[in-house]
């Protein structure tokens, strides 16, 4: 598979699943763009994509900020020439039962899922039908397309991703552009342990006994890499996946299944 000449830009890219997804767009051949708030970590990512004989830059953003986004925009015009592929991945998790979730908690959590999502989203894709190519792969989440105790905000916000994944897709079919969602179980990064640290709290379970009760609300054997997370993500954005759009992609003990 060959992303060469295409300029992709990953928000979220610093760590984790957006990380890795930067490494295999670069991997592939793709310029690449990593957007976070925090200069020093997108920096390093970038630095070490370089070193490794990629094109890649870093671009400070938050993708709950509108004009934040708009920079964006024109700084990866200006260091890609132009944008074929924007992964959204960067986002928040939450847990708590609902009679604890505040309005607070509720819009931070919808504004940095699914808001910054359509901010991105409008930002690119004008372009990418313009010329005709483009994909925008969106990270859900299995909470995307089913519910569970103590994740309502999460949930709800994973679900609006999903319901505008299949919205743009149906906007955009026939113009060389696809928008699919990929949806994860839980995976092995920070965001993860930060869950697996709160059940432990509130719970007192030992870290490994929270992390199996997590699991077993997937019905995960193990957690997911986010190697194989960039990997379905790389499939979407292939040539070849240029058939495949509004679809959600989940990956969960490992296995993709559509
Ligand atoms: P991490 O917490 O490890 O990384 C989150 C990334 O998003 C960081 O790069 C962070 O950088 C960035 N980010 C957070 N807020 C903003 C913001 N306002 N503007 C720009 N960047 C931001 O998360 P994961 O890698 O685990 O998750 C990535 C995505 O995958 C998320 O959307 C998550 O909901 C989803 N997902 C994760 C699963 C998991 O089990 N981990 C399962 C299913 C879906 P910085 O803080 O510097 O801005």
């Amino acid at each position: 598979m060959t992303l060469a000449g295409r300029g992709a830009v990953v928000t979220g890219g610093s760590r984790g699943i957006g990380m890795a997804v930067a490494r295999a767009f670069a991997g592939a051949g793709a310029a690449v763009v990593v957007a976070a708030r925090t200069r020093d970590t997108i920096e390093a990512v970038a630095t070490a994509l370089r070193t490794a004989g990629a094109r890649a830059w870093a671009v400070a953003c938050d993708v709950t900020d509108p004009a934040s986004v708009q920079a964006l925009a024109r700084a990866a015009d200006t260091h890609l020439g132009h944008v074929d592929i924007l992964v959204n991945n960067a986002g928040s998790s939450h847990s708590a039962p609902l009679r604890k979730t505040t309005l607070a908690d509720w819009n931070r959590i919808l504004t940095v899922n699914a808001t910054s999502t359509f901010l991105c989203t409008q930002a690119f894709l004008p372009g990418m039908v313009e010329r005709r190519w483009g994909r925008v792969v969106n990270i859900a989440s299995v909470a995307g397309l089913g519910g569970g105790k103590y994740i309502a905000a999460y949930s709800a916000s994973k679900h609006a991703v999903v319901g505008f994944t299949r919205s743009a897709a149906a906007e955009v079919a026939g113009t060389g552009v696809t928008v699919n969602a990929v949806c994860p179980g839980y995976v092995d990064t920070d965001m993860t342990r930060e869950s697996v640290a709160r059940i432990a709290a509130a719970t007192g379970m030992p870290p490994e006994a929270a992390l199996r009760a997590a699991l077993e609300t997937t019905g995960q054997r193990r957690l997911v890499l986010p190697e194989e997370v960039a990997r379905a993500v790389l499939t979407l954005c292939d040539d070849a996946g240029r058939e495949t759009s509004g679809e959600t992609v989940v990956i969960a003990e490992g296995g993709v299944h559509r």
